[in-house]
């Protein structure tokens, strides 16, 4: 017998000047505190078009760092709070998506950044998300991700009031993109996706939502090639990336982003670039568990064989892959931290630390 739930709490308006198109209903209350990086709220033209539009107060914190830290959250929570914003319009990438669903628990929790992970009591403030890259899905899931330096890693924490009340997708923001930003972004979001199909806690409409996510992935993959990408193509990434969102938050993320979080905290490598490096390795491990869905994944993206997606990676991330020496003592720290995460409960047949170790060596020794 079939038994699952969906949840999708967030109401999802996309496609093209639908920030402008909201008018006056972009205000969820009085005073806005909007949240965004250093530059992509303004390079996106995003800035400007809640500007033309937004009715009331509103103060702007542009000091979100990428994976950004607890305590640059805390920082934008004191400003909503000094400034009494009742709600937050989140413009970015997941760094300042996933930083202002952590301001806005902060901003009416009397609490440091770090107890989050353990529950808070009052209702976060609600958010009005606008995506400027096609990749994390943040506007529609109820999790952030943060930068642990106490624990030396990055860790998610969720909460169902994480869910973003509006998420606003326009694709013209994305263009604004560097080619090779693009290209990790929407290596994220093809990980979300086929990670979510392939979790143990996929069901029938996750998996809907994950094959439609990467057969739109597969249209849009010969302009990310050729890096050359129009507005449609973009579009594309963009929906794909949302539906992304919408499978983890059914399902969670897997092995793939539980072993990327330490190649991101120790070496810098963007998110999406530190899943892709490892995702051929993934759908190998995951082959023999679940032979006809790995097939699927394949098939839906035009690939002939494992190594002919192995060789499509590795075109993507050419100035990368390979490229990491990282000592064998610290592969295995990284292992076993993975192993111990909710990410390996959910990755199918729950590898092992000496299984992660083997995945991690073979990428990036
Ligand atoms: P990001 O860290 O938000 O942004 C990467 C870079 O791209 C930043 O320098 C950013 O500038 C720039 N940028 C963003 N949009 C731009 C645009 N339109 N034009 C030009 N530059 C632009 O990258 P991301 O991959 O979207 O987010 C990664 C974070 O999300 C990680 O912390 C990851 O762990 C998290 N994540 C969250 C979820 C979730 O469900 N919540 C899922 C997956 C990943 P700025 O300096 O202005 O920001
Ligand atoms: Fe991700």
């Amino acid at each position: 017998m079939r038994k699952f739930n969906f949840s999708m709490p967030t109401k999802i308006v996309f496609g093209q000047d639908v920030v402008k198109d909201a008018g006056e209903s972009l205000a969820l209350g009085k005073k806005a505190l909007i949240v965004t990086g250093k530059t992509s709220a303004r390079l996106s033209g995003a800035l400007d078009d809640v500007l033309s539009v937004l009715p009331g107060e509103y103060v702007i914190f542009d000091e979100v760092e990428n994976n950004p830290t607890g305590e640059n959250c805390a920082q934008g929570a004191r400003l909503a709070r000094e400034e009494g914003c009742d709600y937050i319009i989140a413009i970015g990438g997941g760094s300042p998506l996933d930083a202002a669903k952590v301001m806005a628990v902060l901003a009416v929790n009397d609490k440091q950044p770090l107890e989050l992970y353990g529950g808070w009591e009052h209702k976060a403030l609600p958010i009005a998300a606008i995506p400027t890259t096609a990749g994390t899905g943040s506007e529609v899931t109820p999790y952030a991700v943060l930068t642990l330096h106490e624990e030396e890693t990055k860790k998610g924490l969720g909460g169902p009031d994480l869910f973003p009340a509006v998420a606003y997708l326009d694709a013209k923001y994305t263009a604004s993109l560097p080619l090779q930003t693009t290209i990790d972004t929407a290596v994220d979001a093809l990980s979300h996706l086929v990670e979510g199909y392939l979790s143990n806690r996929a069901t029938p409409a996750s998996d809907w939502v994950a094959l439609q996510g990467i057969a739109l992935w597969g249209t849009a993959l010969p302009a990310l090639r050729q890096g050359e990408l129009s507005l449609e193509a973009r579009e594309d990434l963009l929906l794909a990336s949302m539906l992304g969102g919408i499978t983890i938050a059914q399902t969670g993320t897997t092995m793939v982003h539980a072993l990327g979080y330490p190649l991101t905290y120790f070496h810098d490598y963007p998110h999406g670039r530190a899943n892709g490096v490892l995702m051929a390795s993934y759908l190998e491990y995951t082959r023999d568990k679940a032979p006809e869905r790995v097939d699927m994944v394949l098939e839906l993206l035009d690939q002939p064989s494992l190594q002919a997606f192995r060789d499509l990676m590795d075109e993507l991330f050419a100035d990368y892959v390979g490229k990491l020496h990282v000592p064998e003592e610290a592969i295995k720290a990284y292992a076993a931290k993975a192993a111990k995460t909710k990410n390996i409960a959910y990755t199918l047949g729950t590898p092992s630390a000496e299984e992660l170790t083997k995945i991690l060596k073979d990428n990036i020794l």
